[in-house]
């Protein structure tokens, strides 16, 4: 990165979240780090947490190489010691957490009747279990501090359900409900929580899947083109700058698929 690049990069920032500490889950690489980038780039300190050491470092360094404010911790979302030793290091070095970010997520697709118990649990586990888990202990500092932001990543599945994704559409479905629930429990707390239901996005979780596949998901997106990971990450800034009166919403950002 060029020192021009660098600095060119800093002065673009609006400030907008300047003295944030924005944390955001399985931030390594996809939606997460887009995220972390543009919450980043309006300010913020990014806290980029991954299962992997190197895939944290990797997101972090990438951010930094911007010039951009972002330091990486190691965090599995779906092991409470490991989330309760990630936010006490973020804590103690930083003193806050203004705005969370649940994004970390899987998928282990097949037909109901093939599926077995094991990745039923396991995409429950990281998908919405892992919100539970990391919302409770970041609201605690949340809530002292009386400000805070929450974003939850769900799916267009959550609401619509699909063939082969039984696991992911109830994960998914259950994180748009506590998203709800948290945002009447913590609003008197000015913590605010929505989510964003992505369509299809360009990710390495796309990727993987066949041509033909791909194929009929776009003949669906009435904007011709598959999302960016930054489609998603310019909600996910607006609901942490302007959106402080919106709370307790989900919201596609799918090209129109669902309407
Ligand atoms: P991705 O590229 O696969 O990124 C997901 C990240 O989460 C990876 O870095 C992954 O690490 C990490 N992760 C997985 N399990 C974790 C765990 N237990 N603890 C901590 N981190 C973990 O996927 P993405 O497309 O960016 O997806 C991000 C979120 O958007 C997910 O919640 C997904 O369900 C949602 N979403 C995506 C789409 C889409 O079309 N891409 C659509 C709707 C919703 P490893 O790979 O190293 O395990």
């Amino acid at each position: 990165m060029s020192t021009q690049t660098t600095t060119e990069a800093k002065m673009s920032s609006d400030g907008l979240l300047k003295n944030q500490v924005a944390l955001v889950t399985g931030s390594g690489r996809g939606i997460g780090l887009a995220i972390a980038r543009k919450l980043a780039s309006s300010g913020a300190q990014a806290i980029i947490t991954d299962i992997s050491q190197e895939a944290a470092d990797a997101g972090a360094k990438e951010l930094k190489d911007s010039g951009l404010k972002a330091d990486a911790f190691v965090c599995n979302v779906t092991d409470t010691d490991s989330i309760e030793k990630m936010t006490q290091a973020v804590i103690e070095k930083y003193g806050k957490i203004d705005i969370l970010v649940n994004n970390a997520g899987i998928t282990r697709d097949t037909l109901i009747m093939r599926m077995k118990l094991e990745d039923w649990n396991l995409v429950i586990e990281t998908n919405l279990s892992s919100v539970f888990k990391v919302s409770q202990i970041v609201l605690k500092h949340m809530s002292k501090a009386e400000y805070g932001r929450i974003v939850n990543i769900a799916s267009v599945i959550g609401i619509h359900g699909n063939v082969g994704q039984a696991n992911y559409a109830a994960a998914k479905g259950g994180v748009i409900a506590l998203t709800k629930t948290i945002a009447k429990e913590y609003a008197k707390r000015n913590v605010t929580c929505n989510a964003i239901a992505p369509g299809f996005i360009d990710t390495a979780m796309t990727q993987k899947l066949k041509p033909e596949i791909k194929e009929q998901y776009m003949k669906f997106i009435p904007l011709g083109r598959f999302g960016q990971p930054e489609d998603v990450a310019k909600l996910a800034h607006f609901f942490c700058t302007g959106g402080s009166y919106i709370t307790g919403q989900a919201i596609e950002v799918d090209g129109g698929m669902f309407m």
